[in-house]
């Protein structure tokens, strides 16, 4: 896949997130992309019925395992908006998937959701996880292109300040609203 392909099945991960958040989960989405570049199935975050292991990559590769045939898995690629966090890395690889792009590092998610209770995020590299195991996965990501727009999702989501009125709350559905202390 040249760089702009990837780019193309990242913006639509990004655009997954967002569905799930106004679903009532959290941002994240992902795709798998066979060989030939067929789209093979679509995940969301699905933290609203399975909690912190709804994740969106390990959704989609328990389903894909059921799915697909070990060569079209092995030959596929899952794209996912940010870099998959260890259960994930460990689900795609027992799920055979032969290659992972990211768009945003797990590190930077890291530092947008900080303590949150019902985001955690690990500092542990997905190349470490996948790099452990006996079969090869190649890992591309981060894009410069696009983490500005995905760290914007996530601040959105995780770190909404609010700083007025009740009345310029966003709508729930929007995202995650979070009493911040802002320095005036
Ligand atoms: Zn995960």
């Amino acid at each position: 896949m040249d760089r702009e392909t990837d780019l193309d099945y990242l913006r639509r991960t990004i655009e997954l997130a967002d569905e799930a958040v106004s679903e009532g989960n959290h941002p994240f989405g992902a795709i798998l992309v066979s060989d030939e570049g067929d789209v093979l199935c679509e995940a969301k975050n699905s933290f609203a019925v399975d909690l912190g292991p709804g994740h969106a990559e390990a959704n989609l590769a328990r389903r894909a395992a059921k799915s697909f045939s070990s060569d079209t898995l092995a030959g596929a690629t899952l794209y996912t908006s940010v870099e998959p966090c260890s259960m994930c890395a460990g689900t795609i690889y027992w799920a055979e998937i032969g290659a992972v792009v990211f768009g945003m590092s797990e590190k930077q998610l890291g530092d947008i959701t900080g303590d949150d209770p019902e985001n955690p995020t690990q500092n542990l590299e997905c190349r470490t996880v996948l790099g452990s195991g006996r079969r090869h996965i190649e890992v591309r990501g981060p894009f410069a292109e696009l983490e500005e727009t995905i760290a914007e999702q996530h601040h959105k989501f995780w770190n909404y300040a609010v700083t007025s009125s009740p009345d310029d709350k966003p709508d729930a559905t929007q995202g995650r609203i979070h009493l911040v202390e802002t320095e005036s």
